[in-house]
């Protein structure tokens, strides 16, 4: 049977295309921030509850609607920025598709109030999953605000998909400091569930860019300033002694807008080369001001790329620009952008080789020794009542085969280690490193080459997680208590894993935005570790919510696991071997890392023999 080809009701076709426009609560935010900068919004305020899944709310001072266009606004393709094609080329304004509420309105319940400046009384537009009501006259400030609420209510299977509100509430967080950055000019408020999260005053890009993060100390960026015929570039890079190991901080625009370039990326990484380390990443806020025809922005409603008309000569002047930068600052040498010998550094202060930010590995610690075991008999934890719950079978277990008890048939050591026959008894088997990483104990008719690091990992990250769950860890006071510094999104990750580490025995005194005081670590935690330990977690709950957002503990468990380990290369002596061995086999699951990697290999007898035939 032929069907009839018929037209989409509007409300559908909205729907379809609020696909595309809004993925998520930070959309909504994006589009709304941007049309207030589009009116011309002095002082906008960014309001949300429940990550933005109940409410996104942004209310501006700028010009308001009068009534027509408060009707027309909803309508799809219904915009006041552009009228003819050739307007398309020469953009100015942040929105031009007419899209984004039409998109919103069709998946939402919005209530709009504007005012324009000259006008006595405001007017009030609903919009419920595409249907637009008008509801009469308000009384409003001069201006507008557009209220989102229930994102998805009609479309169980999207909001269904939204992520946890930590996830959400980053992007949002995101979408507000691509606009805080750009447009220092303008004052902004962030609420979050009725808290300021954000208060910043209109305010030079320098400041903007410190308060943002809570930075009190204002030296940890370095300005960059270039103008070329094709190109003029401002803003400033991150000194590289603040550089991080996550990504994050790293900010481009191009005449006012965001925009991710991995290629762009990659020309600042270039400039900082010999002044950071692999593993780190620069950061930076780079403004680029190009002529708009040389840039194509159009190429999707929300994705963050754009087109360039000459990407490598650009990338060629970026990293120009920054070396300059870094170069006025005797960070590195000055390379080829006006390039002037007198202002050259000198030649043995360029060759300096750069200090590292990275950690330090202590080698001399043993993370078996002293004071620094895992699970020292008679410590002071709590006793375990017995029979209490499997998760006190470690340290249970720690404190029988200490005194070289064999394990009880009856204690199975969780999802097999080794299968009954062939559990090791520590005590007997030899156990020798070999490779510099692998120790080789032969138990029964097996020799078994278990990854050291892994092990380690696996172990650690099992006393850990009961530390932080069941049991108290021990905590040992500082003399010198120490001071990490932490932005406000790293203090915001961290109180979220307060009580967590805490159990395990971290001590916080002071914490302010800026910096948090370390008054007592675990025991197992070496001072000089403990720093770089916790700034790393925070950075990393900051830049991938999603990792922790499962269980707080499981990721603070296995990230520590993985940065306390006694890493590949280090000589294990034979007391720290068998320690090491005996605990893995405590563990619960001794097979696998936290990582999922194989943390052992088993030879068997037979398989060699197959091999000799
Ligand atoms: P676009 O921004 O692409 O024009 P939108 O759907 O975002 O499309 O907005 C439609 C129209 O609604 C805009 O062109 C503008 O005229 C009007 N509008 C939206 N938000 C505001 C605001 N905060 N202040 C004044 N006018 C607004
Ligand atoms: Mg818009």
């Amino acid at each position: 049977m032929l069907k009839r080809i018929e037209r989409l009701p509007a409300h559908v076709a909205n729907q379809i295309a609020a696909g595309e426009v809004v993925q998520r609560p930070a959309s909504a935010v994006k589009e709304l921030l941007e049309n207030s900068l589009d009116a011309g919004a002095t002082v906008i305020q960014l309001i949300v509850k429940e990550a933005g899944k109940s409410l996104v709310q942004v209310v501006d001072n700028g010009g308001g609607m009068d009534e027509a266009n408060a009707r027309l606004c909803f309508e799809r393709h219904a915009t006041s920025k552009i009228r003819k094609t050739e307007d398309l080329f020469d953009l100015r304004t942040m929105g031009f598709r007419g899209e984004a509420l039409a998109a919103i309105g069709a998946v939402s319940q919005v209530e709009l109030k504007t005012r324009m400046p000259g006008e006595e009384t405001g007017i009030c537009m609903s919009c419920d999953g595409g249907e637009v009501a008008c509801q009469g006259p308000v009384a409003v400030e001069p201006g507008t605000s557009i209220a989102v609420r229930n994102l998805f209510f009609n479309i169980p299977a999207r909001r269904q998909f939204l992520k946890s509100n930590t996830v959400e509430m980053k992007h949002i967080t995101e979408e507000f400091f691509r606009l805080a950055l750009v447009q220092p000019a303008i004052s902004l408020k962030f609420f979050h569930n009725n808290e300021m999260l954000y208060d910043l005053p209109q305010s030079p890009l320098r400041q903007r860019i410190d308060a943002l993060y809570g930075r009190t100390k204002s030296d940890r960026l370095i300005p960059v300033d270039e103008e070329t015929e094709v190109v003029r570039i401002t803003g400033f890079v991150v000194r590289p002694e603040h550089a991080r190991k996550q990504r994050g901080h790293q900010y481009l625009f191009v005449n006012g807008r965001f925009f991710r370039s991995p290629y762009f990326n990659h020309a600042v990484k270039t400039a900082f080369e010999g002044l950071i380390s692999e593993e780190h990443h620069p950061g930076y806020y780079l403004y680029l001001e190009v002529d708009p025809k040389s840039v194509d922005v159009n190429i999707h409603p929300t994705k963050t790329e754009v087109k360039f008309e000459d990407e490598t000569t650009l990338y060629a002047i970026l990293r120009s620009a920054v070396r300059h930068g870094l170069g006025k600052y005797h960070l590195g040498p000055t390379l080829d952008f006006q390039r002037d010998s007198s202002l050259d550094v000198s030649y043995e202060r360029s060759r300096e080789t750069p200090e590292s930010p990275g950690i330090r590995v202590d080698y001399n610690f043993n993370p078996f020794s002293g004071n620094t075991r895992i699970k020292e008999s008679g410590s002071s934890r709590t006793p375990v009542a017995a029979g209490d719950n499997q998760k006190t079978a470690l340290s249970d277990l720690y404190e029988r085969s200490f005194s070289s008890v064999e394990i009880p048939e009856e204690e199975d050591a969780g999802s097999g280690l080794f299968p009954d026959a062939e559990r090791w008894s520590v005590e007997e088997a030899e156990s020798f490193q070999w490779a510099g990483r692998y120790l080789v104990l032969q138990s029964g008719d097996s020799v078994y080459f278990v990854d050291q690091n892994r092990a380690h990992e696996r172990v650690l990250y099992e006393c850990f997680l009961a530390e932080m769950t069941v049991e108290q860890g021990n905590s040992q006071r500082l003399i010198f208590p120490l001071e990490v510094e932490v932005d406000r999104e790293e203090l915001d990750a961290l109180s979220r894993f307060t009580p967590y580490l805490e159990h395990m025995g971290f001590a916080f005194g002071e914490q302010t935005t800026g910096a948090v005081v370390l008054k007592g670590l675990p025991a197992v935690v070496p001072e000089g570790l403990a720093v770089s330990l916790l700034k790393d977690l925070l950075e990393q709950e900051v830049a991938y919510p999603e990792q922790a957002s499962f269980s707080e503990a499981e990721f603070l468990a296995r990230k520590m696991s993985r940065k306390l380990a006694v890493p590949p290369g280090v000589k294990l002596e034979r007391e720290a071997s068998r320690a090491l061995l005996r605990d893995l086999l405590l563990c619960k699951e001794s097979q696998f890392s936290p990582y999922g990697k194989l943390v052992y290999i088993r030879v068997t007898s037979e398989e060699m023999d197959k091999k000799f035939k």
